[in-house]
């Protein structure tokens, strides 16, 4: 197992790249603690791939260094890092049995016959692979064989890490939750490093202990699921998290107060002092959780228009317009919700600051 520092790494696919958005990764310092269960998570096109096969060495960065356990494998070929790395689709081969596909990475390491077939058995028992560990591979459903795939990156207990790129894609949704449930299992069993990468948040939250955020080839926030809910740092974090994601309203501010074309609502003075010297666009920021509704005028309520109350089960989603900008609000589903119109409260404590995407404070 090996503690993954990336230091200053940056990757253009481009042989003489200049401009920013000529890298797919863009000054990542980062770094991954020996033991972590980690998701990696971020839209399609972030630059995920990108980031795991610098570390497992298929792709050597542009610039920057890779380091583990301090030291420099930057230039090192995959085989001499010690990474197991499960990719989208199933990797494995269609001739060979089951078990001899899960055999193959320790086989490769030498390693003894009664080890093997000891880790076989118990790669097998996890994935429920054991009633068809003598069937070719070939003649299985995708499910399986993507099942072999994980087990070929679980079956090695000395690599440094496992990464996962978006796993389970191919596996079908009930069979996915049971996988993700497993990865967990083991990971708490074993302790080793993983880095489990996905789009969809989710997984994510249910599989890591510290979710790494990435937008448009930049790590926006590191954090536990509480953390990146509670206290987004950028406002992709506040949207792209949560269902539906933050609210955000342009706004300007004087004293504690921010104008939201022409209602006021009061702030936090911290976060409010910060605001009048910040630079760049301002925003306000609000969880639909957090935004309190009330069916007839309160005091400090500010009247919107009801556009739309849908039911999700537990919730019910408010949409509203508040002075030509839209706004969501999620209500117990006991709630009876406005019919027209209806009067918002901004709890200071709830309420956040961005400056161009990023929080003030
Ligand atoms: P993700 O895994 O998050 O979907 P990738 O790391 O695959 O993102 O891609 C990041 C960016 O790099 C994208 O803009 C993608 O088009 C580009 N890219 C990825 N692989 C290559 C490649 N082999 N050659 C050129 N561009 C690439
Ligand atoms: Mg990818």
């Amino acid at each position: 197992m090996a503690r993954i520092e990336m230091q200053k790494v940056a990757h253009s696919y481009l042989p003489k790249a200049q401009k920013e958005e000529e890298y797919a990764l863009k000054r990542i310092e980062l770094t991954w603690e020996d033991g972590g269960a980690y998701a990696l998570l971020g839209p399609s096109g972030c630059g995920k791939t990108t980031m795991l096969n610098i570390i497992s060495g298929l792709l050597k960065p542009s610039q920057g260094r890779v380091l583990f356990n301090g030291n420099d494998v930057t230039g090192m070929p995959p085989e001499k890092r010690n990474i197991a790395q499960v990719f989208q689709f199933p990797v494995l081969y269609d001739t060979m049995s089951v078990a001899e596909n899960l055999a193959f990475p320790l086989r490769n390491r030498g390693e003894p016959a009664d080890v093997i077939q000891r880790r076989v058995r118990e790669v097998a028992e996890m994935l429920d692979l054991t009633a068809v560990l003598n069937k070719k591979a070939a003649g299985l459903s995708a499910d399986a064989k993507q099942k072999i795939s994980l087990g070929r990156g679980l079956v090695r207990n000395d690599v440094a890490a496992i990464l996962f790129d978006e796993p389970l894609t191919v596996i079908d949704p009930h069979l996915k939750w049971h996988l993700r449930r497993k990865l967990k299992e083991i990971h708490e069993r074993y302790k080793m490093t993983m880095i489990y990468v996905t789009h969809d948040q989710v997984e994510a939250m249910t599989f890591a202990d510290k979710v790494v955020v990435m937008y448009e080839g930049e790590v926006v926030q590191i954090g536990t699921p509480e953390e990146l809910y509670e206290q987004p740092q950028h406002k992709f974090v506040g949207y792209f998290i949560g269902s539906p994601g933050m609210n955000f309203l342009s706004c300007t501010v004087r004293g504690d107060v921010a104008h939201v074309n022409g209602a006021s609502i009061a702030l936090d003075r911290r976060a409010a002092e910060m605001a009048r010297t910040a630079q760049g666009r301002l925003e306000l920021g609000i969880r639909p959780m957090h935004l309190e509704v009330h069916n007839s005028a309160v005091a400090h309520g500010i009247p919107a228009a009801v556009r739309s109350v849908e039911d999700q089960g537990s919730w019910k989603i408010i949409t509203l317009a508040l002075n030509g900008q839209t706004i969501r609000a999620r209500l117990p589903e006991a709630r009876s919700a406005p019919q027209e119109k209806a009067w918002l409260r901004f709890p200071p404590e709830w309420t956040r600051l961005f400056a161009d995407e990023r929080l003030i404070g």
